[in-house]
């Protein structure tokens, strides 16, 4: 039997297309990219689409659409072989995170893809990223399991597993990286899948749950020279924030001026949660290196290890939507959920 595949379609440039009146680029519906790519109707795949209204820039997306995927994939579970969500490139490694730990025992594969040039344009992106990304959705592996039971992000011939995923490109192709994981598989003439480091339930059968309940009260602190006392304190300290996501130097450290540890404390004494993640691209914290990073560490900071900033965002949400015990998600962000951290 074929397999299945639903396309959900939430925008972004890969369905884009210039306005011919101010020249911005503006969604176009799903049956327009369809018709430019002919070859996944020669796939042997059944594939149906559904599509976001309205279609947004990812630029817009909030997690109240993460929340509406994961409604969508639930109430479609039992139907389809796997899901490829065509998503803007902006916010993909954000919605690929949070989604990951919003869709409990997951045991389909969730392929985002998108693309930096419009389909309809001739060197576009897009038509590879969507063929690639609909066969690996329905790959099967030896135990006719799929292959890929994670959320990912395809993109340039690389298979990325989503909350390892971060945009570092806003021109090239190759507009994701994943520094601290290899791929998850790599698309050359036949895709190559990395079997060792997917992730694949012990038994399966388990029914997905999906997190419908989370909680958005995160700021992000990034660390930088000439910070000043009244800034820090507005943002770790605010009323409105339960969880602070600092983000630091090198392997954890920061100022060891007494007035950033004191906002640091008081923050602690406040109850907020701060979770320490590197402003480097790749590399862990380990605050027990530095003099710096170990005062950080007795203030109350806690370890995000090798977590991207987006990964730290949806783990946060999802963490505290589940409980009002922020000491019970702070044990909860030292450990690894669902591959987000190398432990
Ligand atoms: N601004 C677009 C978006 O994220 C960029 C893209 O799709 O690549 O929706």
């Amino acid at each position: 039997m074929s397999a299945s595949i639903l396309i959900i379609y939430t925008g972004g440039t890969i369905g884009m297309k210039q306005d011919p009146v101010d020249g911005a680029l503006k969604p176009f519906d799903f049956s327009q990219i369809a018709g430019e790519v002919p070859e996944l109707s020669k796939f042997g795949v059944r594939m149906d689409s559904y599509t976001f209204d309205p279609l947004i820039d990812s630029s817009d997306v909030e997690p109240s659409m993460w929340v509406k995927l994961g409604e969508i994939i639930r109430e479609k579970y039992d139907l389809y072989d796997g899901f490829v969500v065509l998503h803007g490139t902006d916010t993909m490694a954000y919605s690929a995170s949070a989604l990951s730990f919003m869709l409990k025992d997951l045991e389909k594969p969730v392929v985002f893809t998108g693309s930096q040039l419009p389909i309809g344009v001739p060197r576009t992106d897009g038509k590879e990223n969507l063929i690639s990304a609909v066969e690996i959705a329905s790959a099967k592996g030896a135990d006719s399991h799929p292959m890929v039971p994670e959320v990912t992000i395809f993109f340039d011939a690389k298979l990325l597993r989503g909350n390892r995923a971060t945009k570092y490109s806003a021109e090239a192709f190759n507009a994701f990286a994943s520094p601290d994981l290899p791929p998850l598989a790599e698309a050359g003439i036949n895709i190559r899948y990395n079997t060792d480091i997917i992730r694949r339930p012990s038994v399966w059968g388990k029914p997905l749950k999906v997190q419908t309940k989370l909680d958005t009260r995160v700021s992000i602190l990034k660390v930088h020279p000439g910070m000043t006392p009244q800034v820090m304190r507005s943002v770790l300290c605010g009323p409105e924030t339960r969880a602070v996501i600092v983000e630091t130097y090198g392997s954890g450290n920061a100022l060891s001026k007494p007035w950033f540890l004191d906002i640091i404390r008081e923050a602690g004494e406040m109850g907020k949660i701060l979770v320490n993640v590197t402003q480097c691209k790749s590399g862990t914290v380990n605050m027990d290196l530095y003099a710096t990073g170990r005062t950080l560490k007795l203030s109350g900071l806690v370890s995000g290890y090798d977590i991207t900033t987006e990964a730290a965002l949806g783990k946060l949400f999802s963490l505290m939507g589940k409980s009002d015990d922020n000491s019970w998600v702070k044990t909860m962000l030292e450990k690894n959920l669902c591959g987000e951290i190398t432990q």
